[in-house]
């Protein structure tokens, strides 16, 4: 009876979860053929460890439904890729990414930015000419731009990642791998990997300066990287230890709350103009 009691719960977990998703997914739907005034994006800046300057940013979406409040992005992105609509959700991201960068050219702000991508985006073969062409209507430089993917994305087929990435780095974007460490990448495919950035996740850097086992492995990432000639990143730097200690190993960008929260464009201009008295 105790048994069939947890299976009773279990399942109406699941079901209030799927319930969950499908009205996620519904309200996303309506969201992407409307004018999309429940969607932002944030940015979150990336401070260069020895110019002491934010000089790059990651942007990140934000959707506050009327109908279902707050959503995190961690919930919607894999039930719009799962749906087939990330290409339309990304599309949306890259223009209005596009055209804060050019806003902010304007007021003198000069930040690379980078945006994340899935598997599904990277595979599809219109994107890059769409950015390009998005790009030149707004007067703004390739080098403006960036992309991130994460570790285990690009490990499903790393062949195909491969070839996609080239195209990517040959028009001459930069290019990150997301949540390193996380998605047991082979370090014969990493040596192929045509990438100018790895981002250590913020799992092995939150508790970094109190966890030697975590300060073992950013130090061997560093130095890995380091070894194939990339830039690191340390994601989720919440205190001023983790980011002596990064200092010390090498690192060469910082990001994560310490910095600052990733914040509307307005507030990341303001941000700028306080760093810069
Ligand atoms: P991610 O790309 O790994 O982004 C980093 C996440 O860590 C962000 O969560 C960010 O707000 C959070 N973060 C930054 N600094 C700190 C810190 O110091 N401490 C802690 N605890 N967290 C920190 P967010 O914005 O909720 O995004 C979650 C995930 O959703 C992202 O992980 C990314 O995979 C996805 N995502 C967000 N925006 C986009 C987007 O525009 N397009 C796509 N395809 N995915 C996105
Ligand atoms: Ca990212
Ligand atoms: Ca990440
Ligand atoms: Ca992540």
């Amino acid at each position: 009876q105790h048994q069939a009691l947890l299976y009773q719960a279990y399942h109406n977990e699941l079901e209030a979860l799927y319930l969950k998703k499908l009205a996620v997914l519904s309200e996303l739907k309506k969201v992407l053929s409307t004018e999309q005034s429940e969607l932002c994006m944030f940015y979150q800046p990336k401070l260069n460890i020895k110019s002491g300057k934010a000089e790059k940013a990651e942007a990140l979406i934000r959707w506050n439904s009327e109908k279902l409040g707050f959503v995190s992005p961690e919930l919607f992105i894999p039930i719009a890729e799962q749906a087939g609509i990330i290409g339309k959700l990304t599309d949306w991201i890259i223009r209005r990414v596009i055209r804060d960068i050019a806003d902010w050219q304007q007021q003198g702000i000069d930040l690379q930015v980078a945006i994340n991508l899935s598997v599904h985006d990277v595979s599809d073969d219109t994107l890059l000419a769409k950015v390009i062409h998005y790009l030149q209507e707004s007067n703004v430089s390739r080098a403006k731009l960036s992309f991130e993917l994460t570790e285990s994305d690009l490990m499903q087929d790393p062949t195909k990642a491969i070839a996609h990435l080239n195209a990517i780095r040959n028009v001459g974007f930069g290019l990150a791998i997301d949540d390193f460490g996380t998605g047991y990448s082979s370090l014969s495919y990493l040596k192929d990997m045509p990438v100018t950035e790895l981002k250590i996740d913020k799992s092995f850097v939150l508790n970094l300066a109190t966890e030697v086992n975590d300060q073992n492995i950013v130090k061997t990432v560093i130095a890995l990287a380091q070894r194939f000639g990339l830039e690191t990143v340390a994601e989720g730097v919440e205190d001023q230890a983790s980011l002596d200690l990064l200092t010390l190993l090498g690192c060469d960008w910082i990001q994560g709350y310490y910095i600052s929260r990733p914040v509307a464009p307005a507030a990341l201009i303001e941000w700028f103009n306080e760093q810069s008295l």
